[in-house]
């Protein structure tokens, strides 16, 4: 017998769940794509996004998910041989470095390790050792979602700032926005990269370029930029899709339309504190059980810990035994360990990570608890006292 037959929930860290407004939105025929609702529909789009992201400056819509984003932002400022600095603190750091280098970038990794964010001390070190301004441009992830490590972007500015380092500063919000707290403008962001599946609560399927005047400065010094990843067409999406841009991704905009009228109704602050506190519930369990049991948070302090993912050792094989049971036993997913491995565990089946991302509420994160809870006890692992209560206490608060 199986306890999961019921509405199932995906608590992995990306694709989110899709909230059901959304979901009706994209039911519908076919659209018109030259004139009408669909082309009236971009400049409020394109409003509201500068709306969750902070930004006074300018969004590119593409048809891809996160890596066609990454491709897009590197595309448009970084030529063959430019060199860019790469602060890493998991897998998505390194796999965005990667992407550069395959651009034919000349990438330098400075790496934080898995545990803890970057520092802007370092950073500010390297950038003055920089004396020829020979690096393009930072390539910051806000919150890297193997290690749900999050990092201070604004420290980063500071120390480009300090440096005196012209410096593109280039972030990857993808697993952040609309879950952690970030302002591109007033954190000195000059590029920004993020996806419709995760905070943003839509199937995968768009990715997103912010991006500033200084960015569209170094855009227009570029030699040869690829037609598709262009943004500069892109960013008048209205006259993009209508004219020369190829067939618009229609669907994905009218599931759009519906989850930014969602986000604008909580409010971006509101969102904020929400996943805030959804967070500190699965911390406080999470920190009781390791109390009795083998159960650990990668990420030590609160302070570094993103609101939108947690990443978790259990130990190999407890990890991918848990995720077995809660997804087929209570109907709960939960997300693999990315990118960790030990000696002993080399496919990394001692990790495990939740996603609390986007349409999460107080009783999704409860019930997933509980659930983890049922499956220590069914699969006989030891854990700590009182984790359902702190949990209980921390949204109670
Ligand atoms: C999910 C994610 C990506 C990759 O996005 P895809 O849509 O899977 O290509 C990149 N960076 C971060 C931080 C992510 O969370």
């Amino acid at each position: 017998m199986s306890l999961a037959n019921g509405r199932t929930y995906l608590a992995i860290p990306g694709p989110s769940v899709v909230p059901d407004a959304v979901l009706r939105a994209m039911h519908r025929a076919s659209p018109n794509i030259y004139e009408g609702e669909l082309i009236d529909m971009m400049p409020g789009l394109k409003a509201d996004l500068r709306r969750v992201a902070r930004t006074e400056h300018h969004v590119a819509i593409y048809m891809g998910n996160g890596h066609a984003a990454w491709e897009a932002a590197l595309s448009n400022v970084i030529s063959q041989g430019d060199l860019v600095l790469v602060p890493s603190t998991g897998r998505f750091c390194e796999g965005w470095g990667e992407m550069a280098e395959a651009l034919g970038a000349s990438v330098e990794l400075l790496d934080f390790g898995m545990k803890s964010p970057m520092d802007a001390d370092a950073i500010e070190a390297r950038l003055r050792a920089d004396t020829e301004h020979k690096i393009q441009a930072v390539l910051a992830v806000h919150v890297d979602t193997s290690t749900s490590i999050k990092s201070d972007v604004a420290a980063v500015r500071a120390a480009l700032d300090a440096a005196g380092h012209p410096a593109l500063l280039m972030a990857d919000c993808i697993a952040s926005l609309g879950c952690d707290r970030f302002e591109m403008d007033a954190w000195g962001v000059d590029v920004m990269v993020t996806a419709s599946q995760k905070g943003l609560m839509l199937t995968p399927g768009l990715g997103m370029v912010f991006f500033n005047d200084r960015a569209a400065e170094v855009r227009a010094t570029m030699t040869r930029v690829s037609r598709y990843w262009d943004w500069t067409p892109r960013a008048h999406p209205e006259h993009f899709f209508q004219y020369f841009g190829g067939t618009a991704p229609t669907h994905h905009l009218y599931g759009l339309r519906v989850s930014l009228d969602m986000m604008m109704a909580e409010g971006m602050e509101t969102i904020w504190t929400r996943h805030e506190k959804l967070a500190s519930a699965i911390w406080g369990a999470c920190e009781a059980w390791g109390q009795g049991g083998p159960l650990s948070l990668n990420v030590e302090k609160r302070a570094h810990r993103s609101f939108a993912v947690t990443a978790l050792r259990l130990g190999g094989p407890d990890g991918t035994r848990l995720r077995r049971w809660s997804e087929h036993q209570a109907g709960v997913t939960l997300g693999i360990g990315l990118g960790m491995s030990e000696p002993d565990d080399p496919k990394g089946d001692g990790f495990l990570r939740i996603g609390h991302m986007g349409h999460v509420n107080a009783h999704m994160v409860l019930g997933t608890l509980a659930s983890i809870q049922a499956g220590f006890d069914a699969l006989d692992l030891p854990y700590g006292a009182g984790a359902l209560d702190m949990a209980a206490k921390a949204l109670a608060s």
